[in-house]
C-alpha cells in the first residue's frame, strides 16, 4: 500500500514543475499501464498474476531482452512472478526494482466505472491498481525498455521483479524469490513502493522515501471462569476482569523511542511547518534525547505523529459470554500492536502482562510477527532522490518515513537487501483511493513519476 496521510499540516513552498516530457516513453508506459490494468490480478478465481507477468515478458522479448535474462516463475500456476535483468558492467552489485502485480478485489457494482478497464478522464487514470501498484510496475517496465533501447550500461545490473500476492494470498512472490531463487534477485539495495509524493489541492508538498516499517503483531487476551447462573452473581466475573484490564491498557502509552528514520522525518518536516510551535516540537523530539513534553503535544495533535514515535497496542475486537442469563465463562479481546522495528514482540507481550496487571488475563501471541529491519539512510540513495526532487519538483522536501503498515520491503529487508520506497508519483493526501472504489492516479503525475523514476534508476545504476 502507498504511504500517505502525513502532510496534513505542511506549508507549501513549491513552484511550478519543470519536467522534460519524453513522448515515446509516455506512450509506451500508457500502453503497458492499460494492458496491466485490464488483466485481472486479484486473489480470486477470476484473477491471474501469471498472465500479467507473461504480458510483460512478451514486451521485454520484443525489446530485445535475451531469454536467459528473464523468466516467469512461481510456486503456483496463477501466481507467477516476472524477473528480468538489464545487464550493466558488473563493476558494482545490482539494484533490484520491485513492484507487485496483484491488486485488491474490486467489484463492478461498487464502482462507478469498470475497475478492469483503464479509463482516462478529467486528468486522471481510473482503474484497479492505478495507484497501487500497477502505475509503478508499468513505469518500471517502460523505463527498462527505454534504457535497453538507449543501450544503457551502468555499473550495476538492473533487476526488475514484478510479483504476486503482496495484497494477500498465500504465495507472496518476494518471499518466495528470496527464499528459493536468491541469486535472481540478489542486490545491494532495492527500490519499492511505500514512498511517493504528497500533494494537496494540486500543491506538491513532500517526496517520501520509505526506509522502515513497523511490525504487525496481534495478541489475544482471554479470561475464563467456571460461570454459573446470573441470578447468583459473584464478583469474580470474566467480563469485569477483561474490562478492567482493557481500561488500564487504554491509559497506557509505550515509551517514546526514536530511530534514524523517524528523527529524519521530524527534522525535515519541521522545516516546512506553517505553525512555529509545531516546528519547534518536531525539532525537540528529533534531538538525541527527545523532549517528552514536545512528544506528548505532537502525539495528541495527530495519530500519525504518535505512531511514528512509539510502539502502539490497541483493542480491536471483543468477545464474551454465551447467554443473557448466564455468568460469562469466557471473555476475550484482540489487541493489535504495531511494534517499532528493533523492539521484540516478546518484550511487548511482557509489557502488556505488566500493564494489565491481572493474572486472570491470559495473554498469547496470535501468529508470529515477521521482524523488519530498518534500512540505513544510504547517502548515495538519499542524495540522488534529493537532487532529482530538487530538479523536477523545486521546493518539495524529501522526507524519510517509517510506514505504520507493511509492504513487501519486509521480506527484502529481512533478507539483508536494504529497501527504499520511492516513486516520484504525487498523490493527493485527501484523495487516497488505493484498495477503495474508483481508484485513480493523476495523468500528469503518472508521467512525471515515469520520468523521475527513469532518472532515478539511471543515476543509481551508474
Ligand atoms: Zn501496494
Amino acid at each position: 500500500m502507498r504511504h500517505f496521510a502525513i502532510a496534513t499540516a505542511f506549508l507549501c513552498v513549491c513552484s511550478a514543475l519543470l519536467v522534460a516530457q519524453s513522448g515515446p516513453n509516455d506512450a509506451r508506459a500508457r500502453e503497458i499501464f492499460k494492458e496491466l490494468i485490464e488483466i485481472n490480478t486479484t486473489d480470486t478465481p477470476n484473477g491471474n498474476v501469471t498472465k500479467a507477468a507473461e504480458a510483460v515478458a512478451a514486451r521485454l522479448k520484443v525489446a530485445g531482452f535475451p531469454a536467459a535474462d528473464m523468466q516467469v516463475l512461481g510456486p503456483d500456476p496463477r501466481k507467477g512472478n516476472l524477473v528480468a535483468r538489464l545487464r550493466g558492467t558488473g563493476a558494482k552489485r545490482p539494484v533490484l526494482l520491485l513492484a507487485h502485480l496483484d491488486v485488491v478485489e474490486a467489484k463492478r457494482e461498487d464502482w462507478s466505472i469498470d475497475p478492469f478497464t483503464l479509463i482516462e478522464k478529467e486528468g486522471f487514470f481510473y482503474g484497479r491498481g492505478t495507484s497501487d501498484d500497477k502505475s509503478m510496475a508499468s513505469q518500471l517496465v517502460a523505463n527498462v525498455i527505454r534504457l535497453k533501447e538507449e543501450g544503457w550500461k551502468g555499473e550495476r545490473d538492473l533487476i526488475l521483479a514484478l510479483t504476486a500476492d503482496e495484497e494477500g494470498g498465500t504465495f507472496n512472490g518476494v518471499d518466495w524469490l528470496v527464499k528459493n531463487h536468491r541469486q535472481l534477485v540478489d542486490a545491494e539495495f532495492a527500490i519499492n513502493e511505500g514512498g511517493g509524493g504528497s500533494m494537496r489541492n494540486g500543491k506538491y508538498l513532500t517526496n517520501e522515501i520509505q526506509a522502515s516499517e513497523k511490525v504487525f503483531q496481534d495478541f489475544r487476551l482471554e479470561v475464563t471462569n467456571s460461570g454459573g447462573h446470573s441470578s447468583l452473581p459473584v464478583k469474580d466475573n470474566a467480563i469485569y476482569h477483561l474490562a478492567e484490564g482493557l481500561a488500564k491498557l487504554a491509559k497506557f502509552d509505550f515509551p517514546v523511542e526514536m530511530n534514524e528514520v523517524t528523527r529524519g522525518y521530524f527534522q525535515r518536516s519541521a522545516d516546512v511547518q506553517s505553525d512555529p510551535k509545531v516546528a519547534a516540537d518536531m525539532r525537540a523530539v528529533a534531538r538525541p534525547s527527545p523532549d517528552l513534553a514536545a512528544a506528548a503535544r505532537l502525539s495528541a495533535s495527530l495519530p500519525y505523529y504518535n505512531a511514528q514515535m512509539r510502539t502502539t497496542c490497541i483493542a480491536t475486537r471483543l468477545n464474551g459470554g454465551h447467554a443473557n442469563n448466564a455468568l460469562p465463562q469466557m471473555a476475550s479481546a484482540n489487541v493489535n500492536c504495531r511494534v517499532l522495528p528493533g523492539v521484540s514482540p516478546a518484550a511487548v507481550k511482557d509489557k502488556l502482562v505488566e500493564v494489565l496487571a491481572d493474572p486472570k488475563i491470559k495473554v498469547t501471541s496470535v501468529g508470529e510477527a515477521t521482524p523488519s529491519k530498518p534500512s540505513p539512510l544510504r547517502p548515495d540513495v538519499m542524495g540522488v532522490v534529493e537532487s532529482l526532487t530538487k530538479q523536477m519538483f523545486p521546493g518539495v522536501i524529501v522526507v524519510p518515513v517509517m510506514s505504520t503498515g507493511a509492504t513487501d520491503g519486509l521480506y527484502l529487508r529481512n533478507g539483508e537487501i536494504p529497501t527504499y520506497g520511492v516513486d516520484g508519483t504525487f498523490g493527493d493526501v485527501e484523495d487516497v483511493r488505493a484498495h477503495g472504489r474508483d481508484e485513480r492516479v493523476g495523468v500528469k503525475q503518472f508521467y512525471e513519476g515515469l520520468e523521475f523514476q527513469y532518472r532515478l534508476i539511471k543515476e543509481l545504476s551508474k
